[in-house]
């Protein structure tokens, strides 16, 4: 994908500050945190998004949770972190990379969803 952010930064193209790099995936900080600790780990291979995903892609889907929460702890992310994916219009997805978000750090975070 020639115009997709994420697969730049999977080629080099665009900088990142990568804490992980194999040869499925990529776990960078997050250019906009929300939280001190903010990573997003993303599979090498272009997938649009969790809804677009399919069988072949469940390994590197296990591997991003599995990296990713070693990554959050390694950050400082030792008492718990959240773990988010947003998936297209309704999930309020900005990059059609699929990604995963890992937000932490020694703030307590807000509730997940205002009632
Ligand atoms: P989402 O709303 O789940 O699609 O989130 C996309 C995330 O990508 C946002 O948190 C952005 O701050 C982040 N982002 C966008 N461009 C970059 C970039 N070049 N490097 C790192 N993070 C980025
Ligand atoms: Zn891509």
């Amino acid at each position: 994908m020639s115009d997709c952010i994420f697969c730049k930064i999977v080629a080099g193209q665009l900088p990142a500050k990568k804490v992980f790099e194999d040869e499925d995936l990529i776990v960078f900080h997050d250019i906009n945190p929300v939280a001190p600790v903010h990573l997003l780990a993303i599979p090498k291979k272009h997938i649009e998004s969790l809804a677009a995903a399919d069988g072949e892609d469940a390994l590197v889907m296990g591997k991003l949770l599995h990296v990713g929460s070693r990554m959050a702890i390694e950050q400082g992310c030792t008492d718990g972190f959240r773990t988010l994916i947003n998936t297209g219009r309704v999930g309020r997805q900005e990059v059609y990379h699929l990604h995963v978000h890992f937000v932490g750090g020694p703030d307590v975070l807000p509730p997940m969803l205002k009632r």
